[in-house]
């Protein structure tokens, strides 16, 4: 079936506002041409790879000047390694041996040896190697895209108004995306909980994700209207539709302005309950939004970010320095600092882990931890010493029982011992929790209580795992039921298990800041909702409308209902005569 290019586009909405800009279609399917050579082409062939290659590493040179013009280490540090990848003398050795000996034509050349590469990489044991994969593509592309002469356009040079489209985003793309220029994106793949949805929400610009084949429908310079409130895409908008938006757009931000008053007020029922309002943050450079949005702390600062992106890994002071800013910038309110999640969707790509470990089901979280301890008692030490500067707690991702968490813990231990032999000061007392994100963690919760201070459930993987569905795959994402019996279950025997043991208990996945879930989380007993920072004045303003003993009865009612239809139902009618603008913004899990 033929699909005008000019229709609405159904997605999924990933990151909330309205925008208007030109498309800017990020990786085009690259054509290699492929030819042989006369041997009187050889030397202009091998001069016109040369050329190219020098006139790449300029381009990201200039790149990597503005990015730490702005201050982006992460992305200085990706176009780092993509130079240093250009002056490899046996990369080029093979490349000239493709031109000269095989008589190949130069972009042919350049393929066959990355490729060579990416094999070798790919299938090595040692990390170092595999983490390289991703790089090789990159700088391949950069190549082709010049020799081809199609200058592939950066995403640092772009346009005012750019909205970024693309199958999906790659880790040097995502570092790079935190422009001004970039008002939004719209991907082909993902889905509301992928880490490409919850990026966008962290930088504040509107997305649509699972769009499906949008990259096939639009080129770059088209006309576009992003919805990220609904999940949809208007493209080559008539004038009346771009009346419409433009009203949907200032009545938007007039919405979001109605919510500054909660700011600086407290997260309290009617009947005078308070609930604690945190931040989910995943750079450093977010801190100041976290008090702009009247969040009372971190709930989890997400530090995978300081992983991607480069060729070695981060060194302990390099960790310590990034985690005493946010300590002490935040003190004496808390910092929730999780160790290293990596793996599922989270850029293990990049790592170039093999697919094979680097399932959902895989070598991910505390599990790659546990494999390479090292790494983990690298970023342990790190913490510890930052504690002594402001007020930190840990926390350890994907526990799936105590086993691994005793294991954890003894790692944990050994860290405190050999910081203490040094005479290094840290936070004896800090407290220590665990994501509650696998079905085996809820149901095991009386147990992991006793050994913690505190749980944070992760809905997003506890969704994920408990019902079989992969959060980041949109072709299944009406799988994807939070207000499914399981889910809703597994959530209230954690509180209740972290209650019975006196221990507290927060939720930090994405329906922490959603507000149709607000008054289910509120009546389960949750004692604190971590959210992407912008989330914090929408659910203030539920929270204060509401008593405890209201929410709690309609949360007892909910619980006897059958199926994640009818729960959601009974929560959107519940919300809806509270809130019944929810239904113009009806973006959500
Ligand atoms: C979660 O799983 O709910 C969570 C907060 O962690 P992440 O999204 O980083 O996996
Ligand atoms: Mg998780």
């Amino acid at each position: 079936m033929e699909i005008s290019r000019c229709s609405t586009l159904r997605g999924i909405s990933a990151s909330p506002g309205v925008v208007i800009g030109k498309i800017f279609v990020l990786h085009d399917e690259l054509h290699v041409p492929r030819y042989s050579i006369h041997t009187e082409q050889v030397d202009a062939e091998w001069q016109r790879f040369r050329q190219a290659a020098e006139h790449v590493k300029q381009k990201l040179v200039e790149i990597s000047e503005q990015l730490r013009g702005g201050m982006d280490s992460i992305g200085v540090d990706i176009f780092q390694v993509h130079t240093l990848m250009l002056e490899d003398p046996m990369w080029i050795e093979r490349i000239r041996h493709e031109i000269e000996q095989k008589q190949f034509n130069a972009e042919a050349a350049v393929v066959n040896v990355g490729e060579e590469f990416i094999k070798v990489f790919g299938s090595s044991d040692d990390r170092y190697f595999t983490e390289k994969v991703a790089d090789v593509r990159d700088v391949i592309h950069h190549l082709i895209y010049h020799l081809t002469g199609h200058e592939r356009t950066h995403l640092a040079d772009l346009d005012q108004d750019t909205i970024i489209v693309a199958h999906d985003l790659t880790p040097s793309d995502t570092a790079a995306m935190r422009r001004e220029q970039i008002i939004g994106f719209a991907t082909d793949t993902g889905s509301r909980t992928s880490h490409t949805a919850i990026l966008a929400r962290s930088i504040g610009i509107p997305a649509v994700v699972g769009l499906g084949n949008i990259t096939e429908m639009v080129q770059t310079g088209d006309p576009i209207i992003l919805d990220g409130n609904r999940g949809r895409v208007v493209l080559c908008p008539s004038e009346e539709e771009l009346l419409r938006y433009h009203e949907e757009q200032v009545k938007f931000l007039e919405f979001e302005r109605s919510l500054d008053v909660f700011r600086d007020q407290s997260a309290v029922t009617l009947d005078g309950h308070q609930v604690r309002l945190a931040a989910n943050i995943e750079f450093p450079d977010e801190v100041p939004s976290v008090s702009r949005y009247g969040a009372q702390e971190i709930g989890l600062y997400r530090t995978e970010y300081f992983y991607i992106g480069r060729e070695d890994l981060p060194t302990e002071d390099e960790l310590f320095e990034d985690y005493r800013y946010v300590a002490q910038s935040l003190d004496p309110h808390h910092v929730t600092i999780r160790t290293l999640d990596l793996g599922g969707d989270k850029f293990a790509a990049h790592l170039g882990i093999p697919s094979s470990v680097n399932s959902l089901m895989g070598l991910r979280a505390i599990r790659l931890c546990l494999k390479y301890p090292e790494v983990l008692s690298t970023q342990l030490r790190a913490i510890l010493r930052a504690s002594a500067y402001g007020n930190l707690r840990l926390m350890f991702p994907m526990i799936s029982g105590v086993e691994e968490l005793r294991e954890a813990l003894r790692i944990y231990k050994e860290a405190q011992s050999s910081l203490h032999e040094k005479g290094i000061a840290f936070d004896p007392d800090m407290e220590v929790g665990a994501m509650i994100e696998l079905p085996a963690a809820a149901v095991t919760a009386d147990i992991l209580a006793r050994e913690l201070d505190f749980f944070s459930i992760g809905t997003n993987d506890l969704i994920q795992y408990s019902l079989g569905v992969d959060r980041a795959n949109e072709e299944i994402a009406s799988l994807f039921q939070p207000f499914h019996p399981a889910v809703m279950r597994f959530i209230r025997y954690t509180v209740e298990a972290a209650h019975d043991n006196g221990i507290w208990v927060g939720l930090c996945g994405e329906m922490a800041g959603d507000p149709v879930f607000t008054l289910i989380l509120l009546g389960m007993g949750l004692d604190e909702l971590s959210m992407s920072p912008a989330s914090v004045p929408e659910i203030k303003r539920v929270i204060r409308s509401i008593s405890l003993k209201e929410a709690q009865a309609i949360t007892h009612e909910a619980m006897q209902l059958a199926t994640a239809w009818e729960i959601e139902s009974h929560m959107w009618e519940e919300a809806l005569k509270r809130f019944p603008e929810l239904l113009n913004w009806d973006y959500r899990v």
